[in-house]
């Protein structure tokens, strides 16, 4: 493999090649230099949030599942599908939390043919439900990963530039079928300012490592279950937009949950919008969020007004995604023996015992590692600065 020209230098790419740093410990155990390579992907997720001054917030992402005979493969518990399927419900879950404003669609491919599974849509309901019942879908064949890019493609590329578009292929199969040359089709994708990134489930493929490369994507090989979570949480938080596309305003409902009082005499229970796609819906009802523009009824939030079209959100689920702006500093990495000051983290409480201490640069508070990466993935603001100016400049 070294001596292909194109490719890039371990520390330049995003591609691990994790099974050359396993080492054993004394007792010849792995688990040690696990915990290390996951550890150290974590304090590297916080470094990256930074230096990011535009953010794609409004997200368009096709989720590729890889639906092939090799999802039965029994590596991940109970096997490859059934534990993919488990951490994508979770992934869809945390991705609408963080992405107020964003869509996912789903796509499977397995029997060199793909279909979509969900349409984009900002429903969160929806993708977990279908999710759910894909667990009893058969695996077989091969996958086509053309297919599969060409069919995220078909809707992506209509999508508004202002918007980020991506595809993350969780690809298990070593092999992929394809009817047409696949290096056109990436060069159509770059074009069109799709960023694909694949998480592997086996090893490496060399048509993903060139498709995440020219794309701008990310590939990367999971090492067991854990690190892929790990993996899909990284694809949570949004990414950098990409220098080409446009900015624009985006014209924004903030209704509020409305219920008609019983006593008015008046008040007749109706249908709400959602209901016409979905009949398992609750049918009539008297409370609902009301389109500030054309009155539509909705059940839930976030959602795109069918009749008017205006995208309608809950104003403090935007104000959730505030962080992605102005993220919290990285804390300053010191190490134990050259730290002086008392070993006692401000924010557990504990005494550290690790072999680095993290300090945060704006309120000198000294931090354990576990409560470093709490604050900047959980709370993203810092408990010690809080305390010194009680008046908080984070949401
Ligand atoms: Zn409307
Ligand atoms: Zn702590
Ligand atoms: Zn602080």
């Amino acid at each position: 493999m070294d001596d292909e020209p194109e490719r890039t230098k371990r520390w330049e790419g995003g591609y691990e090649r994790t099974w050359e740093i396993l080492k054993e410990d004394e007792s010849g155990s792995l688990k040690a230099s696990i915990e290390d390579i996951l550890y150290k992907a974590k304090r590297k997720r916080i470094f990256e949030h930074h230096g990011q001054v535009r953010l794609g917030m409004m997200r368009h992402l096709y989720v590729v599942i890889d639906g092939s005979r090799t999802m039965e493969d029994q590596d991940l518990k109970p096997n490859r599908l059934t534990c993919t399927l488990k951490l994508l419900e979770y992934f869809v879950e945390e991705y609408f939390d963080q992405n107020p404003i964003s869509q996912i669609g789903i796509i499977v491919t397995k029997g060199k043919r793909a279909e979509k599974l969900t349409e984009l849509s900002g429903n969160p309901r929806k993708h977990t439900a279908a999710l759910k019942k894909a667990v009893d879908m058969t695996c077989l064949g091969e996958p086509s990963l053309y297919n599969a890019l060409n069919l995220a493609t078909q809707t992506l590329k209509h999508m508004p530039g202002h918007t980020s578009r991506e595809v993350l292929v969780i690809f298990s199969s070593l092999t992929t079928c394809d009817p047409s040359n696949i290096y056109d089709l990436i060069k159509c994708l770059k074009t069109q300012k799709i960023r694909v990134s694949v998480i592997g489930l086996s090893a490496e493929v060399r048509v993903c490592t060139v498709l995440a490369r020219e794309t701008g994507g990310t590939y990367h090989v999971i090492l067991d279950e854990s690190h892929f979570k790990e993996l899909l949480v990284h694809h949570v938080s949004p990414p950098p937009a990409s220098s080409g596309s446009e900015s624009s305003l985006i014209r924004m409902g903030f209704p509020q949950h409305t219920i008609a009082s019983l006593t008015d005499q008046d008040a007749k229970p109706s249908f709400s919008m959602a209901h016409l796609e979905n009949s398992s819906d609750p049918g009539l009802t008297l409370g609902g969020y009301f389109c500030p523009q054309c009155r539509a009824k909705y059940c839930e939030l976030p959602v795109e007004c069918k009749v008017c079209g205006l995208t309608l959100v809950s104003a403090p689920h935007l104000a959730r995604s505030y962080h992605h702006l102005f993220p919290l500093d990285a804390f300053e990495e010191i190490p134990l023996e050259q730290y002086t000051g008392e070993r006692c983290c401000q924010g557990c409480q504990g005494e550290i015992r690790d072999q680095h201490v993290y300090i945060c640069k704006t309120c000198q508070s000294v931090f354990c590692v576990e409560c470093d990466i709490f604050t900047h993935e959980t709370l993203h603001c810092c408990p010690g600065c809080i305390h010194k100016h009680p008046a908080p400049s984070c949401v």
